[in-house]
């Protein structure tokens, strides 16, 4: 017999993707937007300026960087860093609370510096790890166009390193060895069904 007492509704849940530069984070959220368009991902904003084909609101939140103080300042921000030793990126706040309020699942695509943050202030959120499909492919991407000297090439391998030292901290690992493939890895940590969500 029924108690009455409502059915506990499926917790909301956080997941965060993180990574090492040129890992595919981007490639991999896009894949999302466009195959899964009812997965919620977050809209970060940023002090870098649109690229081509960019759409505010869509891709970014494009501000000045009087603006992004002002929004850190007031406490809007759930984490933000500087990513690549220049432009700022953060995770709106209200955004994120309000899907995990409404009971939906939100998903942030932030690097790692951030998944730190994130997971001070909200340790039940999952942790995913994108993660190269080898050092070798990781250094291709990397310097794959060889138009840096050597002091950037071997900045930028000494990043990587330290980067992929940060996999233990993660719930999951993901490896990008194929986009679609990653992608629908992700989405089932999720817990949406990638064969009738994605692929029909
Ligand atoms: P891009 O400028 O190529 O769009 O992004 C550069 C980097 O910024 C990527 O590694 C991406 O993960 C990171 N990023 C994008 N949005 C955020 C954010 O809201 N917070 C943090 N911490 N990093 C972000």
């Amino acid at each position: 017999a029924s108690t009455g007492v409502p059915a506990e509704p499926r917790p909301a849940r956080l997941t965060v993707l993180a990574g090492p530069t040129a890992v595919g984070k981007g490639t991999v959220s896009a894949d999302v937007r466009e195959r899964y368009p009812d997965v919620w991902l977050s809209v970060s904003t940023t002090t870098r300026p649109p690229r081509p084909g960019e759409v505010e609101g869509v891709h970014y939140h494009f501000v000045s960087p009087e603006e992004f103080d002002a929004l850190v300042a007031d406490g809007q921000m759930l984490e933000w860093a500087v990513v690549h030793g220049r432009n700022r990126y953060g995770t709106p706040r209200a955004a994120v609370e309000q899907r995990l309020a409404d009971g939906v699942s939100a998903l942030l695509e932030i690097d790692l510096q951030g998944a730190r943050q994130v997971r001070e202030s909200m340790p039940d959120a999952r942790f995913v790890f994108l993660a190269p499909p080898s050092w070798e492919e990781l250094e291709r991407r990397l310097v794959g166009r060889g138009t840096e000297g050597p002091e950037e090439r071997e900045r930028r391998l000494e990043t990587a390193r330290v980067e992929l030292a940060a996999e233990p901290e993660f719930d999951v690992v993901i490896v990008n060895d194929d986009v679609h493939r990653a992608t629908d890895e992700l989405v089932r940590v999720m817990g949406i069904d990638p064969v009738s969500a994605g692929r029909l």
